[in-house]
């Protein structure tokens, strides 16, 4: 592999010039993302390259296609998944240079960007105009929308807006053999022509290409918000209750259920923070926090109807600041008195999650899982909370979280584990081993027993966008960690 990584070098050098590097000090910060491992245990790139625009990503992965060369896209670098993690060795394609706003186009409400923006940087740009690309996942500060595309991240407005697949309507992908091609329905909001290919890149994890441009959909921002928390007694009545709020015909912009632990989690913070009690009723088995979002009379009148349709089952958070400090860490990160969302050092209490999903009338029997599997693999529960990703449906995106050591071989190793049972679990119940994570260096090989026939489809249509498999290869139909 080295010789073809040093004609690699040699052939890109002329085009890219010292965005091209196989340097150890350059390749060292593209060694893992967010996802739980061992402390060291970094899978290092042998080359970096930091394309510009698209001819220049086709350029390196024309280089790699004739070498026969692994290429993965990286962006913010926080995946949760190993979604980046150069497990095969390669190029690690940095997509963070195409960062340009390409055409803003105010009155047909679109705007079309290079992949390696940030989505916070884009919402600058658009705020500017009075308006926001609403897909808005807590790490929009480093996620760049190429990422959203690729690995299908959530969104804290996805009851209201969906996710990136809402917002996206079409994309240029340089695909496995170093072709560029524009997929999708240009600036219009929806298609019955054709197959939807550009569909197939949101959550493929760079395993199919490199996006490298996206046209997006924005909406204009909304003039006031108001957030609400209310206690309620088991997770089952707090979907009850929004789902009364729902077809009632108030429109939610976002909507979180807490189980038990994750209920402690913020009054914690309150009581760190504000050193008092906060009222909790003694009942309180989970808490939900909503937001409503538009002009104030609306909104008012949305507030009004909430606080009566859930009277009876819910008591509202008295204190101001545990809403706020819930809204900070779903919105801004800035989570007093962390700082940040995760308490503690990310070194030895690391941030894992089973992401799995399932519908609605099994929420409580995942849950159950959850406590049981954690106990079983002497797992730290941080608590569970369900996101909800689809416009106008209760529809659970959720995160069981723990805490993960990862200095320590066995806690890891259990972590996994846990992950993997958790996973087949979800299945059981009807429903799917991620929701936004994704497979990254996890999960692939058990999408034979989520997705049973069809696994071999997805084989196919990988081989037709990348035939030398070299694009990411080894995510989505291996999985590392989990045996
Ligand atoms: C503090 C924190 C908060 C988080 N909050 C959330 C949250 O609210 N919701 C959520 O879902 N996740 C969350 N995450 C997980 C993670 O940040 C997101 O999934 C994020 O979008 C990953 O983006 P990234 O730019 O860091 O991608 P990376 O980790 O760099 O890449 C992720 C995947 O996308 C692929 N990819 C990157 N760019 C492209 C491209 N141009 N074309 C094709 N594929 C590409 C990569 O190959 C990889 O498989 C959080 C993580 C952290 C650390």
């Amino acid at each position: 592999m080295q010789d073809k990584i040093l004609e690699a070098e040699k052939r890109l050098k002329p085009i890219l010039g010292k965005r091209v590097s196989i340097f150890e000090a350059h390749r060292m910060s593209y060694g893992r993302d967010w996802s739980p491992r061992m402390y060291g245990d970094d899978n290092i790139p042998e080359m970096v390259a930091v394309p510009r625009n698209t001819e220049e990503c086709q350029e390196i992965v024309k280089v790699a296609y004739e070498l026969g060369i692994p290429v993965i896209a990286f962006a913010g670098g926080t995946g949760m998944g190993g979604g980046v993690q150069a497990w095969k060795g390669g190029i690690m394609v940095d997509t963070k240079g195409m960062d340009q706003v390409i055409e803003f186009d105010e009155k047909n409400m679109s705007v079309r960007v290079g992949a390696g923006i940030t989505i916070w940087h884009l919402n600058e740009f658009l705020a500017k105009h009075g308006m926001w690309l609403p897909h808005q996942p807590e790490s929009k500060q480093a996620s760049t929308v190429g990422a959203a595309i690729g690995c299908d991240n959530d969104s804290t407005f996805g009851i209201k807006y969906g996710k990136m697949l809402e917002c996206l309507t079409s994309a240029k992908v340089v695909i496995g053999t170093g072709e560029a091609i524009e997929f999708g329905h240009r600036k219009a909001s929806m298609t019955s022509t054709g197959y939807k290919l550009h569909h197939l890149f949101v959550g493929s994890e760079s395993t199919l290409g490199i996006v490298t441009e996206a046209q997006l959909r924005v909406n204009y921002l909304p003039k006031t918000r108001t957030v609400m928390g209310f206690y309620v007694r088991t997770i089952e009545d707090a979907c009850f209750a929004c789902e009364q709020l729902m077809t009632s015909g108030i429109q939610l912009e976002s909507l979180h259920v807490n189980d038990k632990q994750r209920l402690h989690f913020y009054t914690h913070s309150y009581r760190v923070k504000y050193n008092r009690e906060p009222e909790v009723p003694e009942w309180a088995e989970a808490i939900m926090f909503v937001s409503v979002a538009g002009d104030q009379d609306v909104v008012d009148f949305f507030c009004t109807k909430i606080r009566d349709k859930v009277k009876d089952i819910a008591s509202e958070v008295k204190e101001q600041e545990i809403v706020t400090g819930y809204w900070a860490s779903k919105h801004t990160l800035q989570f007093e008195p962390f700082k940040q969302k995760w308490p503690d050092s990310q070194r030895e209490r690391k941030f894992g999650a089973a992401d799995v999903g399932v519908p609605i009338g099994n929420l409580e029997k995942m849950h159950d899982a959850f406590v049981n599997l954690s106990e079983k693999y002497n797992q730290k529960i941080l608590g569970m909370t369900v996101y909800n990703e689809c416009p106008q449906k209760i529809s659970p995106s959720i995160s069981f979280a723990i805490f993960v050591d990862d200095h320590d071989q066995t806690n890891m190793d259990n972590f996994y584990k846990f992950v993997k049972e958790m996973s087949l679990e979800a299945i059981k119940l009807e429903g799917t081993m991620s929701t936004y994570i994704g497979d990254g260096d996890r999960l692939g090989g058990f999408n034979q027993i989520e997705h049973g026939e069809s696994f071999e489809y997805m084989k196919k249509l990988k081989s037709m966008f990348d035939p030398k498999n070299i694009m990411n290869p080894g995510k989505k139909f291996e999985s590392r960690w989990i045996k």
